[in-house]
C-alpha cells in the first residue's frame, strides 16, 4: 500500500506485511501492525461519517476530527474483533477450509463478532452457522492483532457437544474432525492464531509440534 512513485534505495524493497509475519520479531511486528492500521484508518476517514465535511488528523491519541464547527466529531481507528475457535472432541480437532484456501490447507473456524454480540456468543453462533455443531466448555485462549486491515483475533478453545457437520454453502468447502495423528498436510503460518491453537492442541496430547511428516 505504498505510493508507486516511491521506491526504496537498493538493496531495500517494499514487501507486504503478510509475507513477513513469520520472520519479524514480536516488537517489530507490533509496530508494523500499528503503522499499517493507522495508515488504513487515515486513508479511509478523510471525511466525517456524520456530516460529510473533511476531517483533519490529530495525533494524541491518533484520530481524525471533523472540520465543521457545528459537528467537530472525532473518529478513532477502528478495531474489528474476530473470534477463532479450536473445537476439540477428545483427540480430534475440528478444522475447515474456505473455497479460496490453497489445496491441502485447513484451519480453525473464525468469524467477525456482530454488532451487539459478545465474543462468546459469536463463537457459538459462528460454529453453528458454519458447521451446524453445538459446542460447550468455551474458554479464552489468547489474542493478536491481524492488521489486514484492522482485525483483532480472539482465540478460543471449546469442546464438541452435539450435532452432525453440515458445511455452510459457499463459505465452508469442507469441515471435519482430524485426529491428532492424522492432521492435514498444510497449516496456517506460524504467526497465525490458528497455528497457535493447533500447536497447543498437539502439545496437550503429547505430540511434537510441528507434526512429524508421515512415513
Ligand atoms: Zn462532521
Amino acid at each position: 500500500m505504498h505510493d508507486r512513485d516511491t521506491e526504496p534505495p537498493p538493496p531495500l524493497a517494499f514487501q507486504h506485511l503478510k509475507s513477513l509475519l513469520d520472520s519479524l520479531s514480536a516488537t517489530t511486528l507490533a509496530l508494523a501492525a500499528r503503522a499499517l492500521e493507522l495508515l488504513e484508518f487515515d486513508r479511509a476517514h478523510r471525511f466525517c461519517g456524520a456530516c460529510g465535511a473533511p476531517t483533519t488528523l490529530t495525533t494524541d491519541p491518533p484520530a481524525r476530527r471533523c472540520s465543521a464547527p457545528d459537528c467537530g466529531r472525532e473518529h478513532f481507528p477502528r478495531v474489528s474483533p474476530v473470534v477463532i475457535v479450536a473445537v476439540e472432541r477428545g483427540p480430534e480437532i475440528l478444522l475447515g477450509r474456505s473455497p479460496h484456501f490453497p489445496p491441502g490447507l485447513y484451519s480453525t473456524l473464525a468469524g467477525f463478532v456482530d454488532a451487539g454480540e459478545s465474543a462468546e456468543q459469536a463463537v457459538h453462533r459462528e460454529i453453528h452457522e458454519e458447521t451446524g455443531l453445538r459446542i460447550r466448555a468455551l474458554r479464552y485462549f489468547s489474542s493478536q492483532a491481524w492488521p489486514f486491515p484492522h482485525a483483532l483475533m480472539l482465540g478460543y478453545q471449546a469442546e464438541y457437544e452435539a450435532g452432525e457437520i453440515v458445511c455452510a454453502p459457499g463459505e465452508i468447502e469442507d469441515a471435519r474432525f482430524f485426529h491428532v495423528d492424522a492432521l492435514p498436510p498444510l497449516f496456517p503460518i506460524r504467526y497465525a492464531m490458528a497455528n497457535l491453537l493447533l500447536r497447543d492442541f498437539c502439545l496437550r496430547h503429547d505430540r511434537p509440534w510441528p507434526p512429524r511428516p508421515a512415513n
